[in-house]
């Protein structure tokens, strides 16, 4: 190992470099799109370093002593992503991230289930790859029923107890939402399900690091993370399943080698997955005092831009919605042509781009809002980076370009 960079030395160059990117980043650039992605932590990249050249070995590899501490540090990173949710370690299966957790709960759960329960239900406003999966099982011999929301974007309780029945094999109620921010009354969906004898699942890729999760309470049977939503790495993520792996009512979609409990074969991502691990116990320790602080910095900003642009209105439930969250339509103007004009500022709109075709955004439709209302729609996120400065900024441009948008039409 002697031809390889000296590790402290490496660990410096590397942890500067992250904390040297996001000044630059917030000097030059303002990124508000939280809700897409967010920069890892440099606690989260320092914790990573020792696991590309020093702790390499494959976990799986338990004949040699390397191998065997390599698994060792996938395990305490296991129990950081536990503690984060209030589960123990044996009841999470890592995975490549919310996508493949949310298809290993639903795909994996439903071609388990006994006979007489062919239906599976989600909200209409879902993360597409929860309602492409219900959608593909619906397509295959089962039966997708969507479940409708509120104007603010709550789950219609009531809609769900007609729709739940002894035919229900499992639901997906998402904890968050990933467009307006609304957080779900997961416990007493719960409590819905269960008493029709069918299995929750929960997409918490939104909840994780922004509110406290506590998966005894919530009563969910499966929950799905994301490292990269809550400032750890991309490509990596969890499934708790309630009771743990090994005897989970799910079948792998996976096969190979049995690693994860058979649940999901493959070479451990073990630097991922320690930097999901130092992230989980960041948003343990933080979540709290964090949501407080960009609470008060979101409510500020939306006051600048409804003090300073006429005709603005916010999406969603006012109350309960993440506190990074800003969804903001503007009439009369295009989203596009705001982000257009504001090139050095990173939002989002509500709309998805699919296959050219713009599509208004299903979770804003969904909430009741027309097509032309969807295409005004500036979604904003703001996160653990986010200056007032920054917000100050972009609330002055947008109104800017809010006013010379207006003027043209
Ligand atoms: C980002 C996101 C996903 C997808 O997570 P990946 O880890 O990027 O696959 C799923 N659901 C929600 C609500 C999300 O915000």
């Amino acid at each position: 190992m002697s031809n390889l960079p000296s590790l402290e030395v490496m660990s410096e160059t590397v942890a500067e470099t992250a904390r040297g990117a996001s000044r630059a980043t917030r000097r030059e650039q303002v990124y508000l799109d939280y809700h897409a992605s967010t920069p890892c932590d440099p606690r989260v990249v320092e914790a990573m370093l020792p696991l590309f050249i020093e702790t390499f070995a494959n976990p799986s590899s338990s004949i040699h002593a390397q191998g065997r501490k390599a698994a060792e540090t996938v395990e305490k990173a296991r129990a950081h992503v536990g503690q984060a949710i209030g589960a123990a370690a044996g009841e999470l299966v890592f995975t490549s991230g919310a996508t493949e957790s949310n298809n290993l709960a639903i795909q994996g759960a439903v071609r388990c289930e006994p006979a007489g329960r062919r239906k599976v239900l989600a909200t209409a406003i879902e993360h597409k790859c929860v309602l492409e999966s219900c959608r593909w099982l619906g397509n295959h011999g089962y039966v997708f029923e969507v479940i409708p929301v509120g104007e603010d974007g709550l789950v219609d309780l009531a809609a769900l107890v007609d729709l739940v029945d002894d035919r229900t094999a499992l639901v997906s109620v998402q904890a968050a939402n990933n467009e307006i921010g609304t957080i779900q009354p997961i416990a007493e969906v719960a409590q819905v399900v269960h008493r029709a004898g069918a299995l929750l699942h929960s997409d918490a890729a939104q909840a994780l690091g922004r509110i406290p999760i506590d998966v005894g309470p919530w009563g969910v049977d499966l929950l799905s993370l994301s490292a990269h939503k809550c400032y750890g790495p991309k490509g990596v993520g969890a499934l708790y399943v309630r009771g743990g792996a090994r005897s989970a009512p799910l079948e792998p979609l996976v096969f190979g080698g049995g690693q994860e409990a058979g649940l999901r074969s493959g070479t451990l991502n073990v630097p991922g997955i320690v930097g999901f691990g130092r992230a989980c116990q960041i948003a343990c320790e933080e979540v709290v005092v964090e949501s407080v602080r960009i609470g008060r910095l979101r409510n500020w900003f939306e006051r600048l831009v409804l003090d300073s642009v006429s005709r603005v209105q916010r999406n969603g439930a006012i109350s309960r919605r993440l506190a990074g969250n800003s969804s903001l339509r503007f009439e009369g103007v295009e989203a596009e042509a705001l982000i257009a004009n504001l090139p050095e500022i990173a939002v989002s709109t509500g709309s998805a781009c699919t296959s050219g075709a713009l599509e208004p955004s299903h979770v804003l439709t969904a909430i009741g809002l027309s097509r032309q209302e969807a295409y005004s729609t500036l979604r904003i996120g703001l996160g653990r980076f986010t200056m007032e400065s920054e917000l100050e900024y972009t609330a002055t441009r947008i109104a800017e370009a809010v006013s010379r948008i207006r003027g043209l039409a």
